[in-house]
């Protein structure tokens, strides 16, 4: 069995890739907001923002199938959608599980899977997050 970690992760402190993988975004205390992915100030006032797991679990907003040439990479057809996180009051846009096609439905509980997926912006096999059905 390959090792995960080998693999770069697709972008640095978005996610952990641990057992139990989660999210990682930053967090504005003053503006007690949550941002994804993290960004270097808080869009709201500017200041700093903290660097803290959003968890691993949300539920399913929204959901797309993108048939076009994909890119990095990523399996032809692909999918994305918006995810509300059951930790954190945010949604974020994701990709969504690339292997079983018609497990996914809106409002249904999912949760984060990281594997190696695609490529990242330098062209090499990386590891990425997505979101697949939740087991319970
Ligand atoms: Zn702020």
């Amino acid at each position: 069995m390959t090792s995960m970690a080998e693999y770069p992760p697709v972008q640095e402190n978005i996610f952990t890739s641990g057992e139990s993988p989660y999210l990682l975004g930053g967090y504005c205390a003053a503006c007690e907001i949550y941002h994804f992915p993290a960004p270097e100030v808080c869009s709201g006032c500017l200041g700093e923002v903290e660097l803290v797991s959003l968890g691993g679990k949300g539920t399913l907003y929204s959901i797309t199938t993108i048939r076009t040439k994909p890119p990095l990479g990523l399996p032809k057809p692909y999918r994305v959608g918006y995810v509300d996180l059951q930790q954190v009051p945010l949604r974020v846009f994701a990709l969504l599980d690339p292997v079983e096609e018609h497990n996914l439905v809106i409002g249904q509980t999912v949760q984060l899977e990281v594997a190696r997926l695609g490529l990242n912006s330098e062209n090499t096999p990386c590891l990425r997050p997505y979101f697949i059905a939740a087991n319970t």
